[in-house]
């Protein structure tokens, strides 16, 4: 019965009638008067007119406006048998703008046009992806542009420093007997300050580095801290260090990467420890949403939470050279190494009461 229903003539048009009213794409019939013969729910709403309004009454001009004459070229085209296709930004009035494309498909009898068909669709969210993918694409160029200058720049710096570091050795060679103790100071003082400065470039080279040819893998997490705790056993050995080790997940990640985080963090929660307490670390992974958060927490001197956002970038280091070592390049590096992963690092801590690093890995596949 209701099939019977379906079949006939009349049910036909008022189920064409019915599917156009509900898609979201904005449908019309101009003939060659221009002079509106259909147009469905989602177009008159959009112009803020009833069908009764439109149907058999109203002309394209009356209806687009100002818009008419920026169409005109294209409903001509029309008009010409040649079918449109152009996209329109359009700005709302609460804000923002939205994109549109429109087609209009010419209706040809016996080689005369009678009208066109005019379809509309919303492509606001493909619109804002493309512009978005636009400005990654940007920020990835200029990325790469400033790796390159900082790679070229630290190799560069490296020459005129062995140039440096080669005179001074000469002269305190050539010019033993002679030197004074004051003289003999400054040349070490210039002699160590070089080194250091070697040693930061090269830092900056490595930095610059991270993420070159690196290929996602899926490892056992504890194996990578394994193979750290093994790399660092001196350390650990001499200072007594005490390592608690959770359950940890085996990933995708950056291998190389990952186990330089996991060393500078361990190393660091090494190196900052109070006087005269052994050092204890403890590393654990919990799953969050769709990433894992790793935390590595220590019982070591702490930091003020007003330098938290400095620690991370390159160079910067709060405690003296003599106190505890270092070029200050472990946090920055492992800041980048994290960020590859789609992840974020942050500490916890106040002065004395110890540290605990978090960082977060996003569910990676390659
Ligand atoms: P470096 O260890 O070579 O100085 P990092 O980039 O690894 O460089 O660390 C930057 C600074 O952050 C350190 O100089 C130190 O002041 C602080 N810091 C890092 N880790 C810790 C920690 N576990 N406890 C206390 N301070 C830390």
């Amino acid at each position: 019965m209701v099939n019977e229903l379906v079949k006939s003539e009349k049910s036909r048009d008022s189920l064409a009638l019915f599917v156009s009213d509900n898609v979201s794409a904005m449908l019309a019939y101009w003939d060659k008067d221009l002079i509106c013969r259909f147009a469905n729910m989602a177009y008159t709403e959009w112009f803020g007119k009833t069908k009764e309004e439109m149907i058999d009454k109203m002309s394209i001009k009356e209806l687009l406006g100002p818009l008419y004459e920026k169409n005109l070229p294209y409903i001509l085209g029309a008009l010409q048998g040649k079918r449109q296709t152009f996209e329109r930004e359009i700005p709302i009035p609460t804000g923002g703008t939205r994109y549109s494309i429109a087609n209009y498909f010419p209706d040809i009898v016996n080689g005369e046009v009678r009208g066109f068909c005019v379809h509309v669709a919303d492509i606001t969210s493909v619109k804002l992806l493309e512009k978005e993918l636009i400005r990654l694409k940007a920020i990835e160029a200029k990325n790469k542009e400033l790796e390159q200058f900082t790679y070229i720049a630290s190799h560069d710096l490296q020459e005129p420093l062995r140039t440096i570091s080669n005179y001074i050795s000469i002269i305190s060679k050539d010019n033993k007997q002679e030197m004074d103790e004051q003289v003999k100071k400054y040349l070490s003082i210039i002699s160590q300050k070089t080194d250091r400065m070697s040693m930061l470039i090269k830092g900056l080279l490595d930095y610059s580095r991270i993420g070159r040819k690196s290929k996602l893998i899926s490892v056992d997490t504890k194996k990578v801290i394994d193979n750290v705790i093994s790399d660092l056993g001196n350390l650990i050995k001499t200072t007594r260090s005490i390592i608690h080790i959770g359950e940890l997940p085996s990933l995708y990640v950056y291998e190389t990467e990952l186990r330089q985080v996991f060393q500078n963090l361990i190393n660091n929660a090494i190196k900052f420890k109070k006087k005269n307490i052994t050092p204890e670390i403890w590393i654990q992974c919990i799953k969050k949403d769709s990433e894992w958060e790793f935390s590595v927490k220590d019982n070591g001197i702490g930091i003020d939470p007003k330098h938290f956002d400095r620690i991370f970038n390159i160079f910067q280091r709060l405690n003296s050279e003599l106190d505890y070592p270092g070029y200050g390049i472990g946090l920055a590096a492992s800041k980048k190494i994290i960020e590859m992963h789609g992840g974020r690092i942050w500490i916890e801590s106040n002065p004395g009461a110890g540290s605990t690093f978090h960082f977060t890995i996003s569910n990676l596949k390659p």
